[in-house]
């Protein structure tokens, strides 16, 4: 068995199902390895249970600073679904099964790997190379790297960073691409209240039902068609993919026509997304209800402000319905620049281990832990983890659910990947 297989196994084995996470036995489990292998730990924790660790080759000159960053939190299994059982860490047919294995303990074992061996080679790097091992982010209720930039900023500063996110294999138009996340949609709900008039339900031509007028609403969310914008993460994957740069209203029938799926997925990166999600009315079957919340999923593109976006959402609603429209708290919405060492670095790597795939920017639709070091250091932070064996369409079946592994080839890769960052820029 290879150490990271072993390492995989043993991290799986550890249940930080979050909640309650735990994932203090998972730090100890990383620092006794990394220790054994001359590597500096530290754990820093805002509650004993629930501890980050962060470990440290230190650079020998000036050179940029970069983190390798994981949370070894998972969600919940339920083991009648798996065909093994969800914390075993079991290896077999050629993959490590578990929760976690794709989300994300598997590339935390790869990092971890990828210092140590680091470490048993004498490797000196010009700046700090860091793991930072990372509580709370299927939750996030700041225990993790939200709480770690603010209280121990210096433990994880740095000029660029490894993340979850990206690394899905894609052939389009005969085509070998890699995905790299290097942005992020800013999530930005918001709730709509309608009023109404209560009154009994066997008389509805006395009341004013809000639960009818929200009907309208919602009807009017699922028909609107939000105005494009071309940003440069989907120009640059457009360049690549089709070869040019169409209008930006061809862009999404031009990708689907390559693949159906990533055409929809450049679809929700050319607009903001407003999906309804939650509604609550009346809580007694005969009484018509006189006033109705509505919760709406948002997603506005990286740079888009929930200011900029109100009077979208006004004009989607209409002004024949009486509502109130209050925006929650927004998260995400960063980017970072798609020319750097960081971007070269995952060509050099594509060029050694599949020549002529191609490396790609996507934005993620989602969020990751990303922007907390974007926002915080102004950190290039990529989402990537190359995923060479396993379809992309398998992986994403399997994330946060049953049967979840990764094949040890992928594993492996993903050592290889780090190891190459570190060389890249640091060596
Ligand atoms: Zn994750």
């Amino acid at each position: 068995m290879s150490e990271v297989t072993d390492l995989l196994s043993r991290l799986i084995q550890v249940d930080t199902t979050n909640p309650p996470g735990n994932e203090t036995a998972a730090a100890h489990l990383l620092r006794d390895y990394l220790e054994a292998n001359g590597v500096a730990c530290e754990l820093y924790a805002r509650v004993p249970e629930r501890a980050n660790l962060v470990a440290r080759i230190p650079g020998t000159g000036d050179g940029p600073s970069l983190l390798l960053l994981g949370h070894t939190d998972v969600v919940l299994a339920d083991p009648s679904e798996w065909s093994v059982p969800p914390f075993s860490g079991a290896v077999r047919d050629g993959a490590v099964w578990g929760r976690g294995a794709l989300d994300m303990k598997s590339q935390v074992a790869a990092e971890a790997v990828a210092l140590a061996s680091l470490a048993r080679e004498g490797f000196k790097p010009s700046g700090d190379i860091i793991l930072a091992a990372t509580a709370d982010e299927e939750v996030g209720d700041a225990f993790g790297l939200e709480w770690l930039c603010d209280a121990h900023p210096d433990a994880v500063r740095c000029d660029y960073a490894i993340n979850e996110g990206g690394g899905d294999r894609v052939q389009l138009g005969g085509s070998t691409f890699y995905a790299c996340t290097t942005a992020e949609k800013l999530t930005a709900p918001f709730r709509i209240f309608v009023k109404g008039r209560s009154g009994h339900a066997s008389m509805p031509s006395i009341a004013d039902n809000a639960l009818v007028k929200a009907a309208t609403l919602i009807d009017r969310i699922a028909a609107f068609t939000p105005e494009q914008e071309l940003q440069q993460e989907v120009e640059a994957f457009t360049r690549a993919v089709l070869g040019d740069v169409p209008a930006t209203g061809e862009i999404v029938d031009r990708v689907r026509a390559l693949d159906e799926i990533t055409g929809e997925l450049v679809r929700a990166l050319l607009a903001p997304t407003f999906s309804p999600t939650i509604i609550s009315a009346s809580q007694k079957r005969n009484v018509i209800p006189a006033l109705v919340e509505l919760e709406v999923d948002c997603r506005l593109l990286p740079g888009q402000t929930p200011q900029q976006i109100e009077p979208v959402v006004r004009r989607m609603l209409g002004d024949d319905v009486e509502y109130d429209l209050v925006f929650g708290e927004a998260q995400g919405g960063t980017r970072s620049a798609l020319d750097t060492p960081l971007w070269r670095a995952i060509e050099s790597f594509l060029a050694e281990i599949e020549p002529g795939a191609r490396a790609v920017p996507l934005a993620c639709a989602g969020f990751t832990d990303s922007h907390w070091l974007r926002e915080a250091f102004g950190t290039v932070a990529y989402g990537f983890f190359p995923m060479r064996t396993m379809p992309a369409e398998v992986a994403a079946t399997l994330i946060h659910s049953a049967d979840e592994r990764i094949p040890v080839d992928d594993l492996e890769l993903g050592v290889e990947w780090m190891r190459h960052a570190a060389h890249a820029l640091l060596g």
